[in-house]
């Protein structure tokens, strides 16, 4: 449609069937990783090979696009983005994509205390670290491979770097207990951080492990209260993200609980998710995915190309159906970015 001779198609925030705003990409870097997370995927995962992924120049070529059509913010995840070459080049020119207002990166943390410093400078505003425990025997057992104090250093490099840090934490029934659940709302008292507690979600070819064992955030509220108080509600209750706030008596930082499992809030739903082979998926916990590496390949116009992501937006699935037992089998969550 035109009007003052302007393409509004092209310029008015991306809606979907269901009238959400949808303004929020999360573009997975890599499927490959430097950690084997229990939770994630199975330890023998066999990765892609590069040929398979989106070239810098492809996947900026995109990002110009989503912000074109009214996407504001990116996070990149993976696999583990910081194994991605050229991650700072990246997140210095998505950071300088004109409507782009805020980059984020969703990372292990093995290398960030490498990495916090030049990312920081390149525009990075905002780092989700992986942390499910601060006792190194159980950090090993979970991520099979890790070493904790990597990840403890490069937290410390984003504090640092003056990048805002916010802790997610996956609890696995077996691998990481209730005094670990504790340990890390406690971190919440002296520091401004946001601990999330992330209820594991089945996808992939591990869903039976992780329905079997998975926490559910009832458990893991009524650990920390007993340990450390009460949970006091932040925000009204609101949601912030995909995250429910409470703050520990006199704490400085908040705890949150992501909860697809138990309490959805796909109604609140504002992204998509462009992963590392250039497939755009639709919904987390639903296989509906849209090809954009071949178009991209076979060299559609930017117009044609804007066009197949609007669509694809507006096709976005209301939610998810776990609570159907309907499981996407297709993909790991290393695959997708989480
Ligand atoms: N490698 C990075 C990391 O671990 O932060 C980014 C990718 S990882 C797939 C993104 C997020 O998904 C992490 O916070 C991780 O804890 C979470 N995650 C992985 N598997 C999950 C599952 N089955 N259920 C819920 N969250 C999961
Ligand atoms: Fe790797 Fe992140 Fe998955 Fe762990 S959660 S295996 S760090 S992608």
């Amino acid at each position: 449609m035109l009007i003052f001779g302007l393409r509004i198609d092209f310029i008015a925030m991306p809606l979907d069937q269901h009238g959400r705003t949808i303004n929020y990409l999360r573009v997975s870097l890599t499927d490959a990783c430097n950690l084997r997370c229990v939770y994630c995927m199975p330890e023998q995962m066999a990765f892609r090979p590069g040929t398979a992924l989106l070239r810098d120049d492809e996947l900026l070529m995109l990002i110009g696009f989503f912000a074109e059509l009214g996407f504001e913010k990116i996070r990149f995840t993976g696999g583990e983005p910081t194994l991605r070459r050229n991650l700072v080049e990246l997140v210095r020119a998505t950071a300088a994509t004109p409507g782009i207002k805020s980059v984020g990166l969703t990372t292990n943390g093995i290398l960030l205390d490498y990495l916090a410093r030049p990312l920081r400078d390149a525009g990075l505003d905002r780092v989700n670290v992986s942390l499910d425990t601060l006792d190194e025997a159980r950090f090993r057992q979970i991520t099979r491979w890790g070493n904790l104090r990597d990840v403890l250093a490069g937290i410390e490099a984003a504090e640092r770097a003056g990048l805002r840090v916010k802790i997610n934490a996956v609890p696995v029934r077996g691998y990481n207990n209730n005094g670990d659940v504790a340990d890390l709302a406690r971190l919440t008292l002296d520091r401004k951080w946001q601990v999330r507690f992330i209820e594991m979600m089945p996808l992939g070819g591990i869903a039976q492990f992780q329905q079997t064992n998975v926490i559910t955030e009832t458990e893991i509220r009524q650990h920390i209260e007993n340990t450390l108080g009460p949970l006091v509600p932040e925000n009204d209750g609101q949601l912030d993200g995909e995250a429910r706030l409470y703050r520990l008596p006199k704490a400085k930082g908040t705890v949150g609980f992501i909860s697809s499992v138990s309490h959805p809030f796909c109604a609140g739903c504002n992204r998509m998710r462009l992963m590392a082979d250039g497939i755009l998926r639709l919904c987390l916990l639903r296989e509906n995915e849209v090809d954009l590496r071949k178009p991209v390949r076979a060299g559609w116009t930017a117009d044609r190309l804007k066009k197949l992501i609007r669509e694809s937006v507006h096709q976005k699935p209301w939610g998810h159906g776990l609570a159907e037992n309907k499981i996407a089998t297709n993909r790991a969550m290393s695959e997708i970015g989480g």
